[in-house]
């Protein structure tokens, strides 16, 4: 059972063990290939089934149970696991009637170790760099992606380093980085420009990159989708609707469907809306313009996750709206606010990012794009903890051009009963 890196552009080949991001004839993105060879048995949906719930590691995992799809070769021992995944699918019918559908399931990835699916993509990550020798892991991150590279870095003996913007790093997100001891760098750059520097700085260190522009990233997020699949009993949804940042996890969606599709887990492909902010929408205008000529744009929006200008994955992304029908719309962050008090307020709750997954659905509802008896899937993202300060501004009404829908005011009372009785009547 072998793997490959392979060009997206120009197919050219790479070993698995080579240190590499991108392709050094022509500039493209990685993709993590597999030999999945012919025997069609070891992909039945009864060998995941019967992994459901085991004890015992590797298949404890909520991405190691697909490893066939996921490394097929690897040495279990090599695997570096928190057990992340395992999220759970909610059919919520309060966020539907939002929505404006009949039903929708909410896969609530902020359940994973560190409340983001950015676990996903780590363990994958952090496996490979061990596999590779490395005893150093950087990224650039708006938050999430550090919080998990921290933790999975510290559970594996490595040191974790993070290049963080200055500004408007949610508090959740800061605070697990240095928790979990990484070496965290607040530069004085927004995401797209620390991007940058920390591809240039780790090549010059010799330091293994974890952003999603490292393919076996997207190994480990593609199963967000193997595993909503299977909760649905291998039935597609009509739609599956994500936030759109850096296309890491659309270009793995897209990735993991195919394959899905290719070795007969699923029957049919369902089509995925990509969701952007309107103030960090470069796909979206891109997607408009029918894919002409692609313009960074200057990010910003109170969805830090997705606060990205100029994202990676672009060209990934954009074949997975080819093999998926894929749509791109933007919502507003006022629209994304009043979306996250519908699910927070449902008892679900997310961080603002992922609440577009939802403000996306409604507003494809709204022009038509989604029916109302389409059966949708929205993935949130991460953890209703990860952003308390959007949160709380939210509901007392302190957050700049935002109109609160969806208020849960905090009542006031001095030390008496007869006040605190007449406020609860
Ligand atoms: C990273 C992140 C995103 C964006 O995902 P991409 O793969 O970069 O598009 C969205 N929401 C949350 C909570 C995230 O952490
Ligand atoms: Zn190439």
């Amino acid at each position: 059972m072998s793997s490959i890196l392979q060009c997206i552009e120009c197919a050219k080949q790479y070993p698995i063990n080579r240190v590499i991001y991108s392709c050094e004839a022509c500039g493209g993105l990685l993709d993590v290939k597999h030999d999945f060879g012919s025997e069609a048995s070891r992909f039945a949906r009864e060998v995941f089934d019967e992994r459901l719930g085991s004890l015992a590691a590797p298949y404890n995992s909520g991405v190691w149970r697909f490893k066939e799809l996921v490394y097929p070769g690897i040495d279990k021992a090599a695997i570096v696991s928190r057990m992340e995944g395992n999220t759970n699918l909610y059919d919520v019918p309060r966020v539907a009637t939002f929505a404006g559908v009949e039903s929708m399931y909410l896969k609530h990835e902020g359940e994973n170790p560190t409340g983001s699916f950015k676990d996903r993509g780590m363990t994958t990550g952090v496996t490979q760099a061990k596999l590779l020798g490395m005893e150093r892991v950087a990224c650039a991150s708006t938050g999430n992606t550090s919080a998990s590279m921290a933790s999975y870095a510290a559970y594996a003996g490595m040191q974790g380093i993070v290049f963080l913007q200055n500004q408007q790093i949610a508090m959740g997100k800061l605070a697990q980085g240095i928790a979990y001891g990484a070496t965290c760098v607040q530069i004085n750059a927004d995401f797209d420009r620390n991007m940058e520097l920390v591809r240039e700085v780790s090549d010059r260190l010799g330091i293994y990159v974890l952003n999603s522009i490292n393919p076996f990233r997207l190994e480990g997020q593609k199963s967000i989708m193997f595993e909503a699949l299977q909760q649905l009993r291998w039935q597609a949804p009509d739609w599956i609707v994500v936030p759109g940042g850096n296309l890491g996890n659309s270009s793995a969606f897209g990735k993991g469907l195919l394959e899905m599709y290719e070795v007969g887990l699923i029957d049919r492909m369902p089509r995925l809306a990509i969701i952007q902010a309107e103030g960090a929408n470069p796909l979206y205008r891109h997607f408009r313009a029918g894919f002409k000529s692609f313009e960074p744009v200057n990010a910003q929006t109170i969805a830090t996750a997705i606060k990205i200008g100029n994202p990676v994955n672009l060209q990934k992304a954009i074949r997975t709206l080819e093999w998926t029908s894929g749509v791109v719309e933007q919502v507003s962050d006022e629209q994304i606010m009043d979306a996250k008090a519908v699910i927070d307020g449902a008892g679900i709750g997310c961080e603002p990012a992922s609440a577009c997954s939802v403000a996306g659905a409604k507003k494809l509802v709204q022009n038509g794009t989604i029916k109302r008896g389409d059966s949708v899937l929205a993935v949130l993202t991460g953890n209703v903890l990860k952003d308390p300060e959007a949160t709380i501004g939210y509901h007392a009404n302190q957050l700049a051009g935002i109109t609160p829908g969806y208020r849960n005011r905090i009542l006031q009372a001095d030390d008496n009963i007869a006040e605190i009785i007449r406020l609860l009547e």
